[in-house]
């Protein structure tokens, strides 16, 4: 797949957020953002439930999770690159007539190798993926930019979209020197995109102002490993805080419900109650038993919820043979939460084309409550 172009509806107003059209060349054509991409994890919940419903993403994510010694075997061994492709090859078939991409998830301590890079590009390559990614390199490295570009010139060469992600908790002077080489691959129609990997808002709000300030900048910018949950305390959906500093698509990090370890079954799942449900009405997440104990309506129109109490979506997802108690609970859960807040994004699209997204911002009361403002008039730097 390779992207004709992107541009820019309605006027970019003072508060934030840009909704972008995509042309492409593939199957799905045009794509609006800002956009949910489905992750490869959520895919996974769809196959636990009882019935198939229809998912109508556009853009799908599929994860690939390289922690510890997953890293090492990957690059040392035949049989981690092997089963990997597997996986790849599974999702890919999936998620066939979606725009895929490719995000490896590698601790960002890790220093990437010119070998590595090589390493995943070959896996890629075997599988059906429309973007090609790099991973983040480790401020250490100071080829960045003849990096960059040999990898995008390999991309180019299969007809593929490059997509080369930079880390949000990089140093700012080293954020803006390597977002800016990027930019200029895009102005020269090498690329149309930049990859970002989430971190805290908070703690490196220099890069997300950043990006605010670069929203008329034509490239579309897809942001993975994106927390949940805003913070402890304040339980706003992080990727809608997010639209606002112009990031256009996002894939959530995975859940910690599943348990990857035997001892994990003793800790996990949380019981129904306490599990965090998708409040679309103010963009937050509460427990589900804020409905539950007054077996409440869930009020909720999606495939999963559609007229059902608090009680009966219990009963409903029961499942008989599940790996941990509540993982089919769990797996309706998150497709809720996948339906409601690709509604969301489309109803803040509107929003932000007539240039109102502030105001979309005060009628949730999460996204009201975690915002933070950004200075415009008192520094005029890029
Ligand atoms: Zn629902």
């Amino acid at each position: 797949m390779r992207i004709a172009n992107v541009s820019i509806e309605g006027d970019l107003d003072d508060f934030g957020g840009r909704a972008l059209i995509v042309n492409t060349d593939s199957e799905v054509g045009t794509f609006k953002t800002p956009n949910r991409a489905m992750t490869s994890f959520e895919f996974q919940y769809k196959s636990q439930l009882p019935f198939r419903p229809t998912l109508k993403n556009q853009v799908s994510e599929i994860v690939e999770r390289f922690y510890g010694d997953k890293w090492i075997k990957f690059t040392s061994t035949n049989g981690s690159f092997y089963r990997r492709k597997n996986n790849l090859d599974k999702y890919s078939a999936k998620m066939v007539y979606t725009i895929k991409r490719f995000y490896p998830q590698i601790a960002s301590e890790i220093i990437i190798s010119k070998e590595d890079i090589h390493q995943l590009l070959t896996l890629q390559r075997m599988g059906d993926l429309d973007f090609i990614s790099m991973p983040n390199l480790h401020p250490s490295e100071s080829n960045f930019e003849k990096i960059s570009n040999s990898f995008t010139q390999e991309v180019l060469a299969d007809k593929k979209e490059p997509l080369i992600y930079l880390d949000m908790g990089l140093e700012p002077h080293l954020f803006r020197d390597r977002f800016r080489i990027l930019l200029e691959l895009s102005h020269s129609d090498q690329l149309h995109s930049i990859g970002l990997i989430y971190r805290s808002i908070e703690r490196n709000n220099q890069n997300y102002e950043f990006l605010w300030r670069n929203r008329a900048h034509k490239v579309l910018l897809q942001m993975s490993e994106i927390q949940r949950e805003f913070s402890g305390t304040k339980l706003t959906s992080t990727m809608h805080l997010l639209q606002k500093f112009g990031i256009d698509s996002f894939g959530v990090k995975m859940g910690t419900y599943y348990p990857d370890k035997e001892g994990d079954r003793e800790r996990k799942p949380r019981t129904f109650q306490e599990t965090n449900r998708f409040d679309p009405n103010d963009i937050v997440f509460r427990r589900f038993r804020e409905w539950s104990d007054h077996d409440e309506s869930l009020n909720c129109n999606c495939l999963v919820c559609k007229g059902k109490t608090a009680k009966e979506f219990v009963a409903e997802y029961q499942g008989e043979y599940e790996t941990y108690l509540g993982q089919t609970f769990n797996a309706a859960n998150r497709i809720h939460e996948y339906y409601r807040s690709t509604d969301e994004f489309e109803e803040s699209r509107k929003f932000i084309r007539s240039g109102e997204l502030k105001e979309y911002f005060k009628n949730k009361d999460g996204l009201r409550a975690s915002d933070i403002p950004i200075s415009k008039n008192l520094f005029n730097f890029k």
